[in-house]
């Protein structure tokens, strides 16, 4: 996502449009198109880009191994300041201002931001039920005979006690 430097006067300004993910440089699991909305906010001295996306992840829940959609979204903010940069700056999303620059390429920052809004969790839902690890049966979709089967190991000792006593 390219911004003109010579179409943006010094005000603030919305961009919003709406990308096919791998214009991004994404692949799966994400699909469809990304929402992004840049709020351009150009000063004598610095151009500060709020930036903000909408997109969708298709993932396979960890628990029941099902697919299943989940919207992700996120926002970060990319200053570009004209006086020289302080290598002791340690942050990522200030750039310098250069005199030459004609234009603001955002698509590797959007690239970076959306991958990081990928969770580390796969869960289809809070309260899926998971696979039975048994009979192997999706437990939200129906249920099985293992359940009942099942010993609280809690009881195990007990169980054992009696068992013994009855010998
Ligand atoms: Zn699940
Ligand atoms: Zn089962």
């Amino acid at each position: 996502m390219k911004i003109k430097l010579n179409s943006i006067p010094v005000g603030i300004h919305k961009i919003a449009l709406s990308k096919d993910v791998r214009d991004f440089g994404l692949q799966a699991p994400f699909f469809g198109n990304a929402d992004v909305e840049v709020k351009v906010d150009r000063s004598e001295h610095q151009i500060v880009l709020s930036c903000n996306f909408v997109t969708q992840l298709l993932l396979n829940c960890d628990r029941c191994l099902a697919e299943y959609e989940q919207k992700v979204s996120g926002d970060f903010t990319v200053i570009y300041l004209a006086e020289r940069i302080d290598e002791e700056i340690d942050d990522t999303n200030v750039y310098e201002l250069t005199p030459d620059l004609t234009y603001i390429d955002l698509t590797q920052d959007f690239y970076d931001f959306i991958n990081l809004s990928v969770p580390l969790k796969h869960i289809c839902s809070e309260d899926c039920k998971g696979l039975c690890p048994t009979c192997g049966a999706n437990l939200n979709i129906e249920t099985c005979e293992c359940e009942s089967e099942k010993v609280n190991p809690i009881w195990e000792p007990l169980l054992k006690l009696k068992k013994d006593l009855n010998d």
